[in-house]
């Protein structure tokens, strides 16, 4: 079936994010298939009709958030129940859950998921290997009609964190496998990628064969670069270099590798980062939460500086309690201010490149998604500024970045399709999804014997 042509017209602003990052006021857009025809003032393109018109005065657009790191299937089971201070055991707990996931309890979180992701904004992400059961997910994807990147994480040394551990051969199977099965399919708008869990437990030779199918099936890899600054010091004393001279040195880093979080590099590692062409995607939410330091110590500002196409992700809502693109933009915009003691850090208008075109560049897909331009795929968010939040609108960058967030989020197009309208997701029953995640949330935990007290009595 043909999708119906859209026109939107007289929208208040809309920030277009192209190459001269140009503000339209009085905007109107015609969108045709999956696919953005026109973008001008409204007097432009006053002749233009379509099937569906949408009345966006109120309004400004945005092109889709891009989120580059966000594991979306266990949490929305499990949200909230660990304590802060839960240290080196959180993540092996995070993996014994998603490890008893059933086929169904994965597809119906990850729906819930994909929903909140929507809801607010964010239109394509990245899921980094954690879906054990991405065939039972389809549906779920195919539902929602967003865009995703998804794959399967594999290890190949033991670990700690109860991440699933195979031997080298088999985990360059589990990856190819994946990738063969799953890049393309949803008419594109799904992308499989090889996801390697991180560089401590995986051999050279299974990240060197990572790197020949990335280049065989003309696709992309990322992996977790998340070091503190003491396990730097370890692996330093381990290896003679840094965890990042350690993959530059086995040849790994290119443009097609995507590295997760990268805290704890140094200076000399954003210049191997930058000579290489990898990209980075970094997880404010998650990274304050876990008291990383990032604030003083995580070198953002330098790899924007030194070119480096940096992403946002939010890693988990277990750890930042939000899968909303928005957030890590505004954290990405006064963190550093604040760490550095430097209010030039990060303008407004950069944390907002990372939230959609430069993170689109990160992840290799700006010819597609990423900015409101003519030719693009029509992903597109309407914020509805008749709210507290949005006013007085002088300039809609600051108002977006310091004080809108989800909740305005008014309608969302994915490849021309209306997912959102009038802040309702549209390809679901969100109560009756939502009301089943108790169950499936008290049946994990109990399968897996997990419980945490809350710090005060529930009577
Ligand atoms: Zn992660």
């Amino acid at each position: 079936m043909t999708q119906p042509s859209i026109k939107i017209e007289h929208a208040l602003y809309a920030l277009t994010m192209d190459s001269e990052r140009r503000i339209l006021s009085d905007a109107s857009i015609l969108i045709e298939g999956d696919t953005i025809m026109r973008v001008g003032k409204s007097s432009d393109l006053e002749e233009v009709a379509a099937d569906q018109t949408l009345d966006a005065r109120d309004f400004v657009l945005t092109p889709g958030f891009v989120g580059g790191h966000m594991h979306i299937s266990y949490a929305h089971a499990t949200r909230g129940i660990f304590p802060d201070d839960l240290g080196p055991d959180y993540l092996p707990n995070v993996f014994r859950l998603q490890g008893i996931m059933s086929p169904e309890e994965e597809r119906l979180t990850s729906l819930l998921a994909i929903t909140e992701l929507l809801k607010y904004g964010t239109t394509t992400f990245v899921d980094p290997g954690s879906t054990k059961h991405i065939a039972a997910c389809m549906d779920a994807y195919r539902t929602a009609g967003c865009r995703i990147i998804t794959g399967t994480q594999v290890a190949d040394k033991s670990n700690p964190l109860n991440v699933p551990t195979y031997q080298t051969e088999e985990a360059l199977e589990i990856t190819e496998r994946t990738i063969a099965e799953f890049d393309g399919e949803l008419d594109g708008m799904m992308r499989a990628w090889a996801m390697p869990f991180s560089s401590e437990y995986a051999s050279p030779e299974l990240l060197s064969g990572i790197q020949k199918i990335v280049n065989d099936k003309d696709t992309r890899a990322t992996i977790h670069h998340s070091f503190s600054g003491a396990a730097v010091e370890d692996w330093q004393s381990r290896t003679g270099a840094t965890p990042t001279g350690w993959l530059n040195r086995i040849d790994f880093l290119d443009e097609d590798i995507l590295l997760a979080h990268a805290l704890g590099i140094t200076e000399d590692d954003v210049g191997v980062i930058a000579e290489s062409g990898a990209t980075v995607v970094m997880c404010p939410p998650a990274a304050v939460k876990g008291g990383s330091g990032t604030t003083r110590t995580a070198l953002m500002p330098e790899l924007l500086d030194a070119g480096v196409k940096v992403a946002l992700g939010t890693d988990a809502p277990n750890n930042s309690n939000l899968i909303e693109t928005l957030r890590s933009v505004y954290l990405s915009a006064i963190l550093y201010k604040d760490g550095r003691q430097d209010v030039s850090m990060i303008p407004a208008e950069t944390a907002l490149e990372l939230g959609t075109i430069t993170g689109a560049e990160a992840l290799g897909m700006s010819a597609e998604i990423g900015s409101i331009e003519v030719g693009k795929k029509a992903d597109l968010v309407l914020f509805d500024t008749m709210r507290p939040e949005w006013r007085t609108l002088f300039n809609p960058v600051n108002n977006l970045v310091y004080s809108a967030d989800g909740r305005s989020v008014h309608t969302v197009l994915v490849n021309g399709r209306i997912v959102v309208r009038d802040h309702k997701p549209t390809f679901v029953d969100e109560r009756e999804l939502i009301g089943q995640m108790q169950s499936i949330g008290q049946s994990m935990l109990d399968r897996a014997g997990i419980s945490f007290r809350p710090r005060w009595p529930i009577l």
